[in-house]
């Protein structure tokens, strides 16, 4: 084994283990430094060519300068490209298409192959990431959650991201099945409580549970508010249609996210089937043949089923990503349901992961 990689292999596992014995947001600090130091010591560069293996990554947005209270998956675009150069020289980035091609015919995709994705449709994808993508001839994929992309809608859990952090309010109370839950917001820790609290609880609830929730919610903050917060955050602003063609013209792998961005196995099995036929139809409408790649809104088990996976396939979708935190073992996996990584917005996290993964 070259030294180098002996000398960082030795160096990341000590690291590791007094990550994993620190509690997590010491933890996540020492990942985060020991991946910016590897980044900038080239050290992915000796990983070793192991076959049957890819990466596939999730991205969201990118801005400028990200909120990192508010936008934490979102990447600053300096970390962006800083993540897209350390690609570029030690991973070979593919298609999603040519990864499914390998899967289904056999064959090992190229050692460290890495596929790049992005969930949710914002804007930024079209304003920011595509041009960073093409400067580096990297094909990726984007996922649309159509309805949002047809009426320009935020997503709920942005709004409460925002709302939440932000709003002028240092106290709500909402009412869950008939309880009153009451929220402390008058520190930005409570306030970061606060946010989680709601998205756990609502995230994987049926629509009939989880709308009228967000809607109290919305309905205790001004009009003005909301659409002076929400400017204040264009990153969760969905791309429109134009933007989407345009991207499908320059060739990127325009795939569905669904109709409205919601988790489908709690749904009824008549609203699951309406969520991905309409998405399927409003894509058709509005930017043609989209790309027969799936991805699941959520991506966790608790969004997933046996019953939504087979009417993922019966519409003929090729495969289907979700958001278990994996690579790809190309010999043992399913093609509708795909392990992902998500890519925070620390950049030395990602660098990390990914050199622990392909050790
Ligand atoms: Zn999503």
């Amino acid at each position: 084994m070259p030294i180098r990689r002996r000398l960082f292999e030795g160096l990341s596992w000590r690291l590791e283990a007094r990550a994993a014995a620190s509690p997590p947001p010491t933890g996540d600090r020492i990942r985060g430094c020991a991946g910016r130091m590897m980044g900038l010591a080239r050290a992915h560069d000796c990983l070793p060519d192991i076959e049957q293996q890819a990466a596939i990554l999730c991205f969201h947005g990118i801005t400028e300068r990200p909120d990192p209270e508010v936008e934490d998956n979102v990447l600053s675009l300096r970390n962006f490209r800083r993540l897209l150069d350390v690609l570029k020289r030690s991973f070979r980035v593919i298609g999603l298409a040519e990864l499914v091609a390998c899967i289904n015919e056999h064959r090992s995709p190229p050692p460290k192959s890495i596929v790049v994705t992005f969930d949710d449709g914002y804007a930024c994808c079209h304003e920011i990431a595509a041009g960073e993508l093409a400067l580096r001839r990297m094909p990726w994929s984007v996922f649309l959650p159509a309805h949002l992309i047809e009426t320009g809608g935020r997503q709920w859990l942005d709004d409460v991201r925002v709302l939440i952090h932000r709003g002028e309010r240092k106290r709500i109370v909402l009412h869950w099945d008939g309880r009153a839950v009451e929220f402390d917001l008058s520190t930005p820790e409570r306030r970061s409580a606060a946010v989680k609290q709601i998205i756990e609880t609502c995230r994987y609830l049926p629509e009939s549970q989880r709308r009228p929730r967000f809607e109290e919610l919305l309905s205790l903050f001004s009009e003005d508010e909301i659409a002076f917060l929400r400017d204040q955050y264009p990153s969760f602003a969905p791309m429109t249609w134009q933007q989407a063609r345009e991207l499908k013209l320059a060739g990127v792998d325009v795939g569905s996210h669904g109709l409205s961005h919601i988790a489908l196995a709690p749904q009824r099995p008549d609203f699951i089937r309406h969520e991905l036929t309409a998405a399927r139809d409003l894509l058709q409408q509005r930017i043609g043949d989209h790309s027969p790649h799936f991805s699941y809104p959520y991506g966790r088990p608790a969004a997933m089923s046996p019953d939504t996976e087979s009417l993922i396939r019966e519409m003929g979708y090729h495969c289907a990503v979700t958001l278990e935190q994996e690579i790809v073992r190309c010999e043992a996996c399913n093609l509708m349901a795909l392990p992902r990584l998500i890519v925070s917005a620390q950049v030395g996290r990602v660098l990390f992961g990914l050199w622990q993964r392909f050790l």
